[in-house]
């Protein structure tokens, strides 16, 4: 899966410029974790229930070598920036090669019902904030789900295609580099057909 994830990321965001990418089952407290050319998967995830999520956090780990491997962010300071990227990456692939209902049902499983929690409970959250920010039980939530439910209103607002080939540009413009939330909205909006201003501020984004 790593591998299919590997070559479908290429298409996607442009060339994977290492010769390997490790796997590597690990004694680990997280489902997974990403190094530049190295996944780290919690040995823990292999076995009984658990080992139904693998998949996902493969693909999570996979699109991680290019948002925070190629393009780096602050991780403390803009965890949306990496984590809601690859989090929507990961579904990104799982709609292009499961089924619609499948795809479906991850989506309601890994976005939308965490995030429906969220508002609930009434511990809504802004997706853009500093891990520090947020309490512990509604980083994950907040920044994984509902921030890859925000990356895929953007992709409704821009359109498919205007929508890849904004993150085609992003994953080239900034490789190598460190990108802020500023550059991928900036991007986003010089790739989208009319002003995301209204957009942007219904998800709390002010200029
Ligand atoms: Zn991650």
């Amino acid at each position: 899966m790593a591998a299919d994830g590997l070559r479908q990321f290429q298409q996607w965001f442009g060339p994977y410029p290492y010769r390997e990418l490790d796997v590597v089952e690990t004694p680990l407290l997280a489902a997974g974790m990403e190094y530049p050319g190295l996944i780290s998967l919690g040995r823990h995830m292999y076995t009984g229930e658990r080992s139904r999520r693998l998949p996902w956090v493969v693909l999570h780990e996979v699109a991680h070598q290019w948002w925070f491997g190629l393009v780096g962010s602050d991780q403390l300071r803009e965890p949306w920036l990496d984590e809601a990227l690859a989090n929507y990456s990961a579904w990104l692939y799982f709609e292009r090669t499961a089924g619609e209902e499948e795809a479906s049902a991850l989506f309601r499983e890994a976005f939308e019902e965490p995030a429906q929690r969220l508002r609930d409970e009434e511990k809504d959250l802004p997706i853009f904030l500093p891990v520090a920010d947020y309490p512990r039980d509604i980083y994950g939530p907040a920044v994984y789900a509902k921030g890859a439910l925000f990356l895929h209103a953007l992709r409704q607002e821009m359109g498919d295609e205007a929508f890849l080939a904004f993150l085609r540009d992003y994953a080239d413009r900034f490789r190598y580099r460190a990108a802020e939330g500023t550059d991928f909205l900036a991007l986003a909006q010089a790739h989208a057909r009319h002003p995301l201003d209204a957009f942007l501020a219904d998800w709390g984004f002010v200029k």
